[in-house]
């Protein structure tokens, strides 16, 4: 078994990720290939198959090497049936069955998840989380994605929508609409999507000139990272967004941290690429709110993985159910 490797798939709407890697959790390929979402999604796991076989014959391999395949995809899956409730931009009907799909098409044991909670499981085995049985995984991306685990188990919830901390509620009135429906989510405000949408409004607001309302001026448009640049710059503007950005997300973390007391909160996605700017400012926050116990016990990090947590966390899904 120890030669084996494992198949780990990231299904997102428009590429999937694959690789194959070992049982220690390295990355030996690693590809890409579109994700043909027409006909009701007819075709999604039938390409991850070929790409699978093609690669194989690519490296002078067979299908013998791998032990299984695991994949992250992206909404609520029950894991015990494989059964994927509902997908918005998929092509799927609602509870199409992943998993036997998946099988069929790759002759492989499988195993799903949802891809958030893959990361997770990425960060848990050989990321950030470095072991920790207990760990709480946040992705800062478009939206924000997050996986909850307990003694080493993913927290599913009665209808698989548990860790789903982009919709904590942090402005309770008046907030922003989110795409779940609901206002004053934290992924109205923490998300890159979010991050923007504030310094926008602020700008709009703001009497005094800032470098980033020169530069929103100018291109018509800003992304989170102009946002990032500016506030490293010292321009007042983009630190007082950020504050805001630190403030909710370290309230979120902390009530979090002070209802699981994870060994390690770990943000990744796009966002967490503003690096110590953001993890400090929201450290001092979550030390603020986080009761002593909390306080001294659970540690925020950096993830450390980046876009290669999800198909390293599908990959220890299926290792891990093999090996029960
Ligand atoms: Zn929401």
């Amino acid at each position: 078994m120890a030669d084996k490797w494992i198949a780990g798939v990231d299904l997102g709407g428009t590429t999937t990720k694959i690789a194959f890697i070992t049982v220690l959790g390295k990355i030996v390929h690693k590809w890409e290939i579109p994700t043909d979402n027409s006909d009701e999604g007819q075709n999604i796991t039938s390409n991850i198959a070929k790409a699978i076989d093609e690669k194989l014959t690519e490296i002078g391999e067979t299908k013998q090497k791998l032990m299984g395949i695991g994949m992250g995809a992206p909404g609520p899956v029950d894991y015990e049936t494989g059964i994927i409730l509902n997908v918005v931009n998929l092509g799927w009907k609602d509870n199409f069955p992943l998993k036997d799909s998946l099988e069929e098409a790759t002759s492989l044991p499988a195993a799903v998840e949802n891809d958030a909670n893959c990361a997770a499981l990425g960060e848990m085995w050989s990321g950030a989380g470095n072991g920790a049985k207990d760990l709480v995984c946040v992705t800062l991306g478009t939206g924000v994605g997050g996986g909850v685990i307990a003694n080493g188990n993913i927290i599913q919830g009665v209808n698989g929508a548990a860790g789903e901390i982009g919709h904590i509620t942090v402005i309770p009135s008046s907030g922003a609409p989110c795409n779940c429906g609901k206002t004053g989510c934290l992924e109205t405000v923490a998300s890159a999507t979010g991050i923007v949408r504030l310094a926008v409004e602020e700008i709009k607001n703001s009497h005094s000139s800032s470098k980033l309302g020169e530069l929103f001026t100018l291109n018509g448009r800003l992304t989170a990272k102009d946002i990032f640049d500016a506030a490293r710059d010292n321009d007042r503007l983009a630190q007082k967004v950020l504050a805001e950005v630190s403030f909710h997300l370290g309230l979120a973390l902390a009530n979090i941290g002070n209802t699981l007391n994870p060994e390690k909160i770990v943000l990744g996605g796009g966002v967490s690429k503003a690096g110590n700017l953001l993890l400090e400012s929201v450290k001092e926050n979550f030390a603020k709110f986080a009761f002593p116990a909390v306080r001294n016990s659970t540690e925020i990090d950096l993830a450390t993985l980046g876009n290669d947590a999800g198909v390293l966390g599908a990959a220890w899904l299926i290792k891990n159910k093999l090996n029960q």
